[in-house]
């Protein structure tokens, strides 16, 4: 569809998945005067409390593909399984952004791999493995981890490997389907994460870097700015921007990276999509990066924006959600007047399944993470 088509405000913009990054975008585009369709199969996926259509149907529906492509103008997508397929059918017909290159790259992480090696971007060292027995005849340095090359997320369909022993341990779980990706475990010193919104002309910016914290594959705390060397900083933004550009689709993107002592930096893998990590966007920037995906998705200006404070963010994982369900609970976290809490609306709760978000902001970094801490330690009853 025509690279440079523009969508102006009370058009109806559609969104591929309709979890809690769709919410906050479908949020930022109601605000604009925008009306949004969300496509999900769950009837009560979290995008759908601020949808004005909703599609309640599996993604190969063929019907309700040609229902959603009448009603909406332009389209966006939220989560990285959406079918390429799928994606390639509607931006024939209406501007996708970002669209079926991006989303066929961020999906499957031999593809993804493969692309960063092959433009010279900065990677753990891997292999592609196609059965659990190749993994005996790797001689990568140990300890690794052994990836899914498709539907993967919070470190679903990871294995680690720290010594010979081990190998024989994963190949029943991975008796699946492959390939397999097997990397390196990288020493890092940190996580960051660079948001990048990108243009229809092709212009990009990034917000600063962040420091993501994780658990268990999942990510638990980020804070913004990521506390590091300003040098090493920029140098962050500028791969993350020379990775979307390399790219070449509109959008808003998300890079993860890894700080390794003292200033290298590893590309992990790539977010066709707002990130959990940019939540804090909202809060402490002029334009968060929904607002944003809404601006690239309908060819508006993009901007840099300006940053209003420091923040912490801290995800509500599974259970801890129902401790939020108690007044006095939901106070302890409130009083300090530095914390908003963020609940997605989730019916079902599983174990470390992303229930919300608390953004604790404010100047002095030490102080938030300190009460995101704490709030921490209430939530989950340590
Ligand atoms: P998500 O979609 O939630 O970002 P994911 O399941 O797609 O996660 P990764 O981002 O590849 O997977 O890995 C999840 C986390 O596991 C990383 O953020 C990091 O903490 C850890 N991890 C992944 N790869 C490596 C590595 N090569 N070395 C060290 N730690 C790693
Ligand atoms: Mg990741």
């Amino acid at each position: 569809m025509n690279k440079d088509i523009q969508t102006p405000p009370s058009s109806t913009l559609g969104m591929l998945g309709g979890g809690q990054l769709g919410g906050f975008f479908a949020e930022a585009a109601l605000k604009m005067g925008y009306k949004v369709a969300v496509w999900d199969p769950s009837e009560n996926a979290p995008a759908k409390r601020f949808a004005t259509h909703k599609f309640n149907a599996p993604f190969d529906d063929a019907e309700i593909l040609d229902k959603f492509v009448s009603v909406v103008d332009a389209v966006s997508l939220e989560w990285e399984n959406v079918p390429v397929e799928l994606v390639e059918a509607i931006q024939l017909k209406k501007p996708t952004r970002p669209g079926s290159r991006s989303l066929g790259l961020a999906q499957n992480r031999t593809i993804e791999k493969q692309f960063l090696k092959d433009n010279g971007f900065p990677l753990a060292q891997y292999q592609v493995i196609y059965s659990a027995k190749d993994l005996s005849g790797l001689d990568q340095e140990l300890p690794w981890i052994v990836k899914t090359a498709t539907m993967g997320y919070d470190g679903h369909g990871q294995w680690r490997i720290s010594s010979t022993s081990e190998k024989d341990e994963v190949n029943s779980p991975i008796a699946g389907e492959g390939p397999w990706v097997v990397e390196q475990v990288v020493p890092f010193d940190m996580e960051l994460s660079v948001v990048v919104a990108r243009g229809i002309d092709g212009t990009s910016i990034t917000y600063p870097a962040t420091e993501n914290i994780h658990e268990n594959g999942i990510l638990r705390m980020s804070v913004c700015p990521a506390r590091i060397d300003p040098s090493i900083e920029l140098s962050a933004r500028h791969l993350a921007e020379e990775v979307i550009n390399a790219i070449g689709e509109p959008g808003v993107f998300c890079v993860e990276l890894f700080l390794v002592h003292p200033s290298k930096i590893l590309v992990n893998e790539i977010a066709p999509r707002p990130h959990n990590s940019g939540h804090h966007t909202i809060d402490s920037f002029s334009i968060s990066q929904y607002e944003h995906q809404v601006r690239t998705l309908c060819g508006l200006s993009i901007a840099q924006p300006r940053r209003i404070g420091n923040t912490v963010l801290l995800n509500v994982l599974g259970e801890e959600a129902s401790v939020l369900s108690s007044i006095e609970t939901t106070n302890l976290i409130l009083k300090t007047g530095r914390a908003r809490i963020y609940m997605y609306g989730k019916e079902s709760v599983r174990p470390g399944r992303k229930m919300g978000h608390i953004i604790f902001s404010g100047e002095n970094i030490g102080v938030l993470e300190k009460e995101a801490l704490e709030a921490l330690a209430i939530i989950s009853r340590r």
